[in-house]
């Protein structure tokens, strides 16, 4: 269980009351919030700053587009896994660069795509040689994932993509059994994409790795990716080792430098809301069903495994435990264990942290789960509403409406 310590994911709360701010509202709902986009981004733009290095969102991590706009000034640009992620960054974000990194292109998207990608990144040669001069003849910046086979995660293997093994990102035994000049000419960068939640002294054993092993190829490269996974607004983080990393790479190669995290741009700048449903004791153990689900409304909760931030939980002199859990019929849609001051009742107003990534943009309707609607807050702790939700976002996924 990995339960990381961020900055205070409820800090936007030190001067409003959240109960009272947000009474009345139907949940479960997702709440955006603007001033902590912006605490994320002025640590983003410093960074830039110093060191010329462009910092791009992964929107797979956060696709809230209406939130594009608070973002863009802190922003190098978006990083898309695919056609239709690269159409939002050009359509959210116009007027800066659009990135592509994608396991495989199809042939009957390639084209659209390149209406939208200034960079594209290819997995393999095979994809390299297939869409490689089509891609340079339309002007694009080409670049191959490598992967660097040093692996520096803890976590869970699949958030590890360094193994032999795996499917991402091309090997060195790869590219000095199979890189031609004329494959090499087509290659304007590098990327690789091998951290998650982790801090820059493994960014920079990845780079000693990727130094070591690929820089006999990188004499005529114009820029290097070092992926997502920067946990950069973190407490802990340690920028001026990035900072290091970053004029490492710049002087050596003479490139320019980008990063594409995804959490480390929305990290603890989001609520997901919700009641209580029922409560009750069973085998001793109390447990409180929710009218959200960690299946549908916070995937990752089971996938990597983390126990998301409670407010008001946890605190000291907390002495009940209770298990919160789903409305599914999912055994496992548990969302964990908390200390509680009191035993909570039907109706009360739970508030999870950190709720901005990889929440919404992973959302299902399994069980026939609500959507929850998305919420902005604004830095006048005024909100406005985004979406309306209902039974139709359920049904038109599944068939044809009569
Ligand atoms: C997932 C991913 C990111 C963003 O990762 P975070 O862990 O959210 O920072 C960036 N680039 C690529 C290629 C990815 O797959």
């Amino acid at each position: 269980m990995i339960n990381i310590d961020l900055r205070d994911p409820f800090k936007r709360f030190k001067d409003i009351d959240p109960y009272k701010l947000f009474e009345g509202l139907k949940t479960p709902c997702y709440i955006i919030d603007v001033k902590s986009l912006k605490d994320n981004g002025k640590i983003l733009k410093d960074i830039q700053n110093k060191t010329g290095a462009k910092i791009l969102l992964a929107q797979k991590a956060f696709s809230n587009f209406n939130l594009y706009n608070v973002l863009e000034p802190y922003l190098a640009g978006t990083e898309a896994s695919g056609l239709f992620e690269a159409r939002l960054g050009k359509e959210e974000m116009p007027n800066k660069e659009v990135h592509v990194f994608c396991g495989a292109y199809r042939d009957d998207e390639f084209d659209e795509l390149l209406k939208y990608a200034d960079h594209i990144v290819f997995n393999s040669l095979n994809q390299l040689k297939k869409f490689g001069l089509k891609a340079k003849a339309s002007g694009k910046s080409v670049g191959i994932r490598i992967n660097p086979e040093k692996s520096t995660q803890k976590g869970p293997a699949i958030y590890d993509p360094c193994s032999k093994e795996s499917r991402l990102g091309i090997p060195i035994s790869k590219l000095d059994e199979e890189l031609n000049d004329d494959l090499l000419n087509l290659i304007d960068g590098i990327h690789f994409h091998t951290l998650c939640q982790q801090n820059s002294d493994d960014l920079k054993i990845t780079l000693d790795e990727v130094d070591k092993k690929f820089s006999k190829y990188f004499k005529n490269i114009k820029w290097i990716n070092f992926g997502g996974g920067h946990h950069i607004v973190r407490s802990d983080y340690d920028i001026p080792l990035l900072i290091d990393c970053i004029n490492y790479a710049k002087s050596k190669w003479n490139v320019d430098v980008y990063l594409e995290p995804g959490e480390g741009v929305v990290l603890n700048a989001g609520f997901l809301l919700t009641h209580v449903l029922d409560t009750y004791i069973n085998n001793d153990y109390c447990f409180a069903i929710l009218d959200t689900s960690a299946a549908c409304h916070m995937p990752d909760v089971i996938e990597m495994p983390y126990l998301p931030p409670l407010y008001k939980a946890d605190l000291e002199g907390n002495k009940i435990e209770v298990r919160l859990g789903g409305p599914t019929c999912l055994s496992g849609d548990n969302i964990g264990k908390y200390k509680f001051m009191d035993y909570p009742k039907e109706n009360d107003l739970l508030i999870f942290g950190d709720m901005a990534l990889y929440t919404s943009c992973k959302n299902n309707t399994f069980n026939g789960m609500p959507l929850p609607d998305i919420y902005v807050l604004n830095e006048d702790n005024s909100f406005e509403k985004l979406t309306n939700f209902g039974y139709n976002d359920f049904k038109y996924r599944l068939g044809k409406i009569k």
